[in-house]
């Protein structure tokens, strides 16, 4: 559950059980261990962790043979939570400390008893020596990643900084996820040209702010676009990609990395979460609306066609309506690809939930974060619909949803699952746009040239003009 440090935490877990002898279960009732990884960013991800804990309570008394897990975010905010909340659990470890996991099984096994692993207890106890060492042991996780069949490959994520040190008075991660720390280039290169090798056509960067990259090697210094430079040369990757920046942050040289290193698309996500000084304030957010409208002005004038989305944050701490207003005017003045809006949800242990009532009713929440999302449907379907007559280059990701269906229901149905000539594939465009087009299974993987046909705020449709070769030089025919 939760963001793509989540996606790759799991997938970094689940390699890690397979080299441990695990195989992944077709089944929930056939699983001898069942893992959640959770998010707690807001408290409805955090209900939906426990809705989908409680499940397994059931299944539990069935079996008490099975392990039942909770991993992620959740675990290492409130673990007493847990266990008052979802007894059944036998083992609770935080993000920091996922190499245990497979010892961590063991132990359950072994003892019957259940077994927790906490960044937060460490941190208060344990020396910096500890903390290296701790560092280390979950740095070998990253560094022994093997990618299996049925990995999420094609699209692979790298973590290259862990944590964050922003603070802002409205979010727990810093809580969850400990200090920030940037990783060492040569390991992240190194793991980059071993995804490319396996397969990645396209890799993005995480970090809670990525942009804020900063490792010194050899008594250098490696900023965030020197890291793009590095990366950005491993010879076969087609696309790179970086999430989330931060926009107190953002320096030119990564505009230039932008529009200078082939492989770096033109997209940048650059959370705001409101339009108002007053409020940016409040939140601890260490930047002002000039100086992000300016940052938005200088990437369009120094990158063509760039696209950026954003983040917003709705009725936080005594959000007028004239400081919501003021969000409302940035949305129209920024013309963002599309924006995520959240309705301010506090979080225990933050700045503001100690300093300052969460005061803006529910209702109003509601209704700002509709006003908001409206207004960004309306900004994107015009966008979209003068992209229709353009060609655009796709990287093709796999079958469109309704192909998907469509397949399992056949397979449901225990008919053979084809290819069809009607099937939709989907895939992204360098700025982040989803196409839909027609197209065979041989399409997936490879950047294709798709005209564009027709527009919705969400989707583009298309026709496919050529399969672009792939930095081999070859090409495919032309598929309609
Ligand atoms: N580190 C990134 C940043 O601060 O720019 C994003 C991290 S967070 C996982 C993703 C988004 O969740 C944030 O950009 C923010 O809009 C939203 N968010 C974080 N804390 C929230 C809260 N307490 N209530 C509502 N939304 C929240």
């Amino acid at each position: 559950m939760g963001c793509q440090m989540n996606v790759l935490d799991s997938e970094l877990v689940a390699g890690q059980l397979r080299r441990a002898g695990y195989e992944p279960a077709v089944d929930m009732a056939s699983a001898d261990v069942v893992l959640i990884n959770t998010c707690s960013v807001r408290d409805h991800a955090e209900k939906k962790a426990l809705s989908r804990i409680g499940q397994l309570k059931k299944p539990k008394q069935v079996n008490p043979d099975l392990i039942v897990g909770v991993i992620g975010c959740l675990a290492e905010r409130d673990p007493e939570g847990l266990i008052a909340k979802v007894p059944h659990v036998d083992l609770i470890c935080g993000p920091g400390e996922l190499h245990k996991i497979p010892a961590m099984i063991e132990e359950v096994r072994a003892s019957r008893e259940r077994v927790i692993a906490l960044a937060s207890s460490q941190s208060r106890r344990g020396s910096l020596l500890e903390r290296s060492r701790q560092y280390d042991s979950l740095e070998a996780l990253e560094l022994s990643r093997e990618p299996a069949p049925g990995d999420r490959v094609l699209q692979s994520y790298i973590r290259v900084q862990r944590g964050c040190d922003k603070f802002c008075s409205f979010c727990v991660v810093p809580f969850t996820r400990g200090p920030e720390r940037s990783r060492a280039p040569q390991q992240i290169v190194d793991e980059a040209r071993m995804l490319v090798d396996r397969g990645a056509k396209e890799v993005t960067l995480l970090g809670q702010t990525v942009n804020s990259y900063l490792n010194q090697q050899n008594g250098r210094t490696v900023r965030f676009s020197d890291l793009l430079e590095r990366v950005a040369a491993v010879p076969g990757l087609e696309r790179l990609r970086f999430v989330t920046s931060y926009p107190g942050d953002f320096t030119e040289d990564i505009f230039q990395a932008m529009r200078d290193l082939p492989p770096v698309c033109e997209y940048l996500h650059l959370p705001v979460q409101s339009g108002s000084d007053a409020v940016l304030k409040r939140m601890k957010r260490v930047y002002t609306v000039g100086r992000f409208v300016e940052l938005i002005d200088r990437g369009r004038e120094m990158v063509p066609g760039i696209t950026f989305a954003s983040d917003f944050i709705v009725g936080f701490c005594g959000e007028t309506q004239a400081e919501f207003a003021e969000t409302v005017a940035l949305i129209e003045r920024c013309r963002f690809k599309n924006i995520f809006v959240f309705k301010y949800s506090e979080r225990p242990g933050t700045v503001a939930a100690k300093r300052v009532p969460d005061d803006i009713p529910a209702e109003v929440k509601r209704r700002r974060n509709s006003e908001l999302l409206a207004m960004q449907k309306r900004i994107s379907l015009a966008d979209h619909q003068a992209l229709i007559g353009r060609t655009v280059e796709v990287l093709a990701e796999g079958y469109s949803k309704a192909a998907t269906k469509a397949q399992q229901a056949e397979q449901a149905r225990g008919d053979e699952v084809g290819w069809r000539r009607s099937d939709q594939l989907v895939g992204r465009t360098r700025g982040d746009r989803i196409v839909v087009f027609t197209g065979g299974p041989e399409l997936i993987g490879r950047l294709v040239s798709i005209r564009i046909t027709g527009a919705t705020a969400l989707t583009l449709f298309g026709d496919v003009v050529q399969a672009v070769a792939p930095s081999a030089g070859e090409s495919l025919p032309i598929v309609a």
